[in-house]
């Protein structure tokens, strides 16, 4: 083994494969509620005609029709008051056939997404972005949910057979959506925790010598292909949460999509790393289902 190698190249963690096994489990959950007449419901807040959020927004509900959940996208123009979007979230928070709401971000200038997220319903708050959802997965209540990039990227470890007991955590980015709730996770004490954590951001002095010190590897910054191979601990396992579109003129669109690792070289370092896209992406769609179908459990068993 070269110093700065590892023995063989990574081993692909792969989150759609993982994901699309995690959505045949959920089924037989499903049933079971459905037996009871009880049809898990999300619906999903679109304002405005951000790409990128209309077609995460056209995913989610392509995945739960598969899933066989009942959904409502509701589209509103981009110039909606913050009075009517939150006129619309007291609508869906005593709609019954509604047990989980997601507003899909980022919102117009106009409205303050705080405000927002603070409206909705906690126990339909399937994002987990509401201060009583934080708070819960921060003490460990597993009554509250779980933000869904970060629970899949749980998932992701736990189910890749990955030990997080008593191992070096780095996650580099502490943003409401990624970063901090990946600590939280991984410091709980239950499958999938009890990691020593360490989080890093922008102000972080000498990142490498940090991340070079990552057992477990988190990376949600949104930089291109920031993490080189010499940042990273010779068989560390690497998480790439990082999706950038970066100027390839050779491809069809015109662009590619990379992560916030450089992978090639990543690849030569670590033991198991996950690929982008086709890692994280996959699971938080996939998580997004298992917190609604939790919503609608502890709503049929409060
Ligand atoms: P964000 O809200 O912009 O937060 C970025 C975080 O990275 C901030 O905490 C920032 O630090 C830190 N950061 C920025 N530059 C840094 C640097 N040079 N060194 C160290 N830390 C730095 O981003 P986000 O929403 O967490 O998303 C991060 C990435 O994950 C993006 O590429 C996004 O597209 C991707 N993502 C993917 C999924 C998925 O499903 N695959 C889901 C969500 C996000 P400060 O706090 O100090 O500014």
């Amino acid at each position: 083994m070269r110093p700065g190698r590892w023995i063989l190249p990574a081993k692909l963690i792969d989150g759609t494969a993982i994901g699309r096994v995690m959505r045949a489990e959920l089924t037989a959950e499903i049933q079971a509620l459905k037996a009871r007449r009880v049809i898990p419901g999300l619906a999903v807040v679109l304002v405005g005609e951000h790409p990128a959020s209309k077609v995460y927004v056209r995913m989610k509900g392509k995945a739960c029709d598969e899933a066989g959940l009942y959904h409502e996208t509701i589209t509103l123009p981009k110039e909606t008051t913050e009075a009517e979007l939150l006129a619309l979230i007291e609508r869906l928070n005593v709609d019954h056939k509604i047990h989980g709401i997601l507003v899909q971000l980022p919102l117009p200038q106009q409205i303050d997404t705080q405000r927002v997220l603070h409206r909705l319903d906690p126990a339909k708050d399937v994002d987990g972005f509401h201060p009583e959802n934080v708070g819960k997965v921060s003490i460990g209540e597993p009554t509250g949910f779980r933000p869904a990039t970060p629970y899949g990227v749980q998932q992701l470890l736990l189910r890749s057979g990955v030990e997080t007991t008593g191992r070096h955590a780095v996650v580099v980015g502490r943003s409401n959506i990624v970063g901090r709730p990946m600590a939280a996770l991984l410091l709980q004490d239950a499958p999938g925790g009890n990691a020593t954590v360490t989080v890093c951001h922008s102000r972080t002095r000498d990142i490498g010598s940090m991340t070079r010190s990552a057992d477990i590897l988190i990376v949600a910054i949104g930089k291109p292909e920031f993490v080189t191979g010499d940042m990273i601990k010779p068989g560390a396992v690497v998480i790439d949460v990082g999706v950038n579109r970066v100027d390839d003129p050779s491809t069809k669109r015109g662009y590619r999509l990379v992560g916030d690792v450089k992978f090639a070289e990543a690849q030569a370092v670590a033991s198991a790393i996950t690929p982008v896209p086709g890692g994280v992406g996959p699971m938080t769609i996939t998580m997004l289902l298992y917190n609604t179908v939790q919503a609608a459990r502890q709503w049929a068993h409060p």
